[in-house]
């Protein structure tokens, strides 16, 4: 059985204050069981964010993660400074990445690699954009994307590291999939997956993320392939974000 997660990306959002404020909010609420939940703030607050994590079961991750190790890249953040600083996880290949900032199926695939050599947990971002979808390609572009990582880093490779399909016509605009379109690609990441290695099939969790509310979450994450959820605004109001955490535990048995 696969554990859900809910993932919460605050993108760039937020200050000391009001972290505090919303972890305080969080922790206070979480359940006791039945979901693993992360939180990923901007990178010069996941210290403190550590700090008020501790003693807690809340994850961390980070947004992003550098290519590079260590050396003259400016403004970069490499996964072992995130480990350093108690990251388990990074968001890699999030689609305002990859819109927004350049990053390709090929940055993607070695961010991977960056991150996994520093045993931080990749959090693999894809989906489609509306062109491809009303184009019919949503299922060439998620294979794609996903086949960048797989076929650079191998079935062993992968193994542990999480799948987030992101519709990115879903994200932050209020129209989420329905459950039996999310359903639909997170079978066939799924059978990507197991076509690869049965138990890496079995294994992986992959997260819906697209305008999850605690309105539609349990809806969504009671399909048979979604994981549980990676989530963008909701997460910045711990009520909304801890009714979401909860439809994820009711779906685990
Ligand atoms: C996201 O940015 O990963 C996301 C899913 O955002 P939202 O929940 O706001 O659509």
């Amino acid at each position: 059985m696969r554990l859900p997660l809910v993932a919460g990306n605050w993108k760039l959002n937020g200050s000391l204050a009001a972290n505090r404020e919303l972890l305080q909010g969080v922790i206070a609420g979480l359940p006791a069981a039945g979901v693993e939940v992360m939180v990923c703030p901007p990178a010069v607050y996941l210290a403190p964010t550590a700090a008020e994590l501790a003693g807690t079961t809340l994850l961390l991750g980070a947004q992003d993660v550098s290519t590079q190790d260590q050396g003259a890249y400016t403004g970069e953040v490499s996964a072992a400074m995130l480990r350093d600083v108690g990251c388990t996880h990074t968001l890699i290949g999030h689609s305002e990445r990859r819109t927004l900032f350049g990053d390709t199926d090929d940055v993607v695939a070695a961010k991977f690699v960056a991150a996994r050599a520093a045993s931080v947990q990749p959090v693999v971002c894809i989906g489609e954009t509306l062109e491809e979808r009303q184009a019919g390609d949503t299922m060439a572009v998620v294979r794609r994307q996903l086949g960048a990582v797989l076929n650079k880093v191998g079935v062993d490779g992968f193994a542990g590291a999480i799948v987030a399909y992101e519709p990115v016509w879903a994200i932050g605009t209020g129209q989420t999939a329905t459950p039996e379109q999310a359903q639909e690609v997170h079978a066939a990441i799924r059978a990507q997956l197991a076509a690869a290695d049965a138990k890496l099939g079995d294994r992986t969790r992959i997260l819906y993320g697209g305008s999850v509310k605690g309105a539609n979450a349990a809806d969504l994450f009671s399909r048979q392939d979604i994981d549980g959820g990676l989530i963008g605004g909701a997460s910045l109001k711990a009520g909304e974000f801890l009714a979401i955490c909860e439809a994820a535990a009711g779906t685990d048995s």
